[in-house]
């Protein structure tokens, strides 16, 4: 988070705050408007006794989304794994459609000695949960934009029907990719067989990068804003290293406790194809250039 952001002069729509007290069942005794994430508004609410929660809402999408998260994060929670998953207090929709989550407010802190070790471990824990199906009991969202989790039996079918192909449609509909680019795709998803090694169906956060975790107060790893669903861990590794990447130690750690299939790095780019998609279809061109740029080799 950060408080320099604070946006003071923003307040919190008046039919949300009424939806909310009633919803909580407690009067917001201050609201501090802070920078949320691209998608939502955020703020920091405070209810009586000084607690604390963190609170995002939507005017424009579907409250569905907020909804669909919870489930994802009380997913991520009983798989148990020692991850720190704030807890959700309430979700809902006003009557004008104004979607809304209301979590416990964690404040940030830093990494400690062991913390970014631990976080390895724990994500390789929650990847240890898994599924003879890849996708989910329910579709849900990434970003804003729907996500089918659709089930399959092969992850190859799941990446190519439920991942690849309706994010392309949607960047070739409103013209943000061509004719030239899906002829790349469909002659990538024929060799796609001898690119992906088989693995079963892991639980996944499903939208692991930088901006999704933290580290709290104790140095523990604790995720938000997840996009859950059953899939090849792969493409949740090779996420982690898009905008950036994770420490050292992290990565490590993780393959130590559940090592990764060789050649690993060869293949990351290729799953960074669905992030690639879905940040193409929100904010645009400079993402498209990534795309052509790896499915121009097929
Ligand atoms: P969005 O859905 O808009 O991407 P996020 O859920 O990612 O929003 O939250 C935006 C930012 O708010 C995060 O990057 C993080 O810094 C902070 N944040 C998220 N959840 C909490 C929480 N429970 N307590 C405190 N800060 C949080």
């Amino acid at each position: 988070m950060n408080w320099n952001n604070i946006l003071s002069n923003n307040m919190i729509p008046d039919i949300l705050v009424t939806k909310l007290e009633s919803a909580l069942d407690q009067t917001i005794e201050s609201q501090r408007r802070v920078s949320g994430g691209s998608i939502n508004q955020a703020a920091k609410i405070t209810l009586p006794g000084d607690r604390s929660c963190f609170l995002k809402w939507n005017t424009t999408a579907d409250p569905s989304m907020f909804f669909v998260e919870e489930k994802g994060l009380q997913l991520l929670d009983a798989a148990d794994t020692g991850l720190f998953i704030p807890g959700v207090l309430a979700t809902g929709e006003t009557e004008n459609g104004i979607g809304f989550l209301v979590q416990e407010f964690i404040k940030e802190g830093r990494a400690q000695n062991n913390s970014a070790e631990i976080f390895g471990q724990e994500l390789a824990a929650l990847h240890k949960n898994q599924h003879e199906q890849f996708g989910l009991d329910h579709d849900n969202y990434i970003g804003r934009l729907p996500q089918s989790n659709k089930k399959h039996q092969s992850w190859i079918d799941f990446f190519i029907k439920e991942r690849m192909k309706p994010q392309l449609k949607m960047a070739t509909d409103s013209g943000k990719l061509g004719t030239t680019t899906v002829s790349h795709f469909q002659s990538m998803y024929k060799q796609l067989p001898d690119i992906f090694p088989e693995e079963q169906a892991s639980l996944l956060h499903g939208d692991l990068w930088g901006g999704n975790y933290f580290y709290d107060q104790n140095g523990r790893p604790t995720i938000y804003d997840p996009a859950v669903y059953y899939g090849h861990r792969e493409i949740e590794l090779a996420f982690t290293h898009l905008f950036g990447g994770f420490s050292g130690a992290f990565y490590d750690a993780y393959n130590e406790a559940y090592p990764l299939q060789p050649n690993f790095n060869q293949r990351k780019d290729i799953y960074n194809l669905y992030p690639l998609l879905v940040h193409t279809n929100l904010f645009g061109s400079s993402y498209a250039q990534q795309v052509k740029g790896i499915v121009q080799q097929f």
